[in-house]
């Protein structure tokens, strides 16, 4: 089995500045994407028919078919709302990994925000409780407590066990998969460019193409239609032209070819 999942983080409200949502800083604000911007991709990802699915734990079960769409959001900015409103239209589940030392500070969702994504039937789940910077340099201990305490204090305030989470910061490694599985991880986002899952002491490690700000749509459903070399997909997604340079002439006119046979623009 197989899936697609997008690594998307803030989506900010119509005329708010990027430092509205999430970390603060122009690093985090790569992330951030206009609501309009977000519309846009899934409307491109709708046009495509990618089959969105609602819950990642459900993966496991799946042996055929097309290959899945998963939609997860990083960080837990008050934002969040603002996308769960745009995945509401089309009727699609998105993950919510959030980070918990931030709940009900500054520029992130409180405890009835993260409540009002799961009423809205989103997974939500842990993406750490202070996102360490580099996770996988922790020591396991400290790895443990991260995850421990960060999916207790979510399963308390909604009332059911968390078993979902995403690394911080990108820094994976099998140890941080070992430590969230001993703290009842069960789904582990990372941001490894990757569309294959494996499977670490029980719990499901699942990569993610991570999104940037200024990623055209036609480039989103591209790779959400899961007919793309995965090889290229992340170079793709971060910038059409760039791919050019990255991937040379040849293989950059097939990425062309593609995207304006999908009737989008590179
Ligand atoms: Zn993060």
């Amino acid at each position: 089995m197989k899936t697609i999942a997008l690594g998307y983080h803030d989506v900010i409200g119509a005329g708010s500045p990027p430092d509205a949502s999430g970390f603060p800083g122009p690093t985090a604000a790569r992330y951030k994407l206009d609501a309009e911007e977000f519309g846009r991709h899934l409307s491109a990802i709708a046009e495509v028919h990618a089959p969105v699915l609602a819950d990642a734990r459900t993966l496991g079960a799946k042996s055929s078919g097309p290959i899945p769409l998963i939609l997860t959001f990083d960080d837990g900015g008050a934002g969040a709302l603002a996308a769960a409103d745009l995945l509401g239209r089309y009727g699609w589940g998105g993950h919510f990994l959030i980070t918990v030392g931030r709940i009900g500070t500054n520029g992130f969702l409180d405890k009835e925000g993260v409540r009002e994504l799961r009423r809205r039937g989103h997974v939500v789940g842990s993406h750490s409780c202070t996102h360490p910077e580099r996770m996988s340099l922790l020591t396991p201990e400290a790895q443990r407590d991260e995850w421990t305490k960060s999916v207790l204090i979510l399963s308390d305030m909604l009332g059911e066990q968390v078993d979902v989470a995403s690394v911080p910061g990108g820094y994976y490694s099998p140890v941080v998969a070992r430590t969230a599985s001993a703290s009842g991880i069960r789904t582990l986002f990372t941001s490894e460019p990757t569309s294959r899952l494996h499977d670490v002491d029980g719990c499901l490690v699942v990569g993610r193409y991570s999104v940037l700000r200024g990623t055209s749509p036609s480039a989103v459903a591209a790779i959400a239609s899961g007919r793309f070399p995965p090889r290229l997909r992340q170079t793709l997604l971060w910038n059409a032209k760039k791919t050019a340079k990255f991937v040379g002439g040849e293989s950059y006119l097939k990425v062309r070819r593609f995207i304006i046979a999908r009737g989008g623009q590179s």
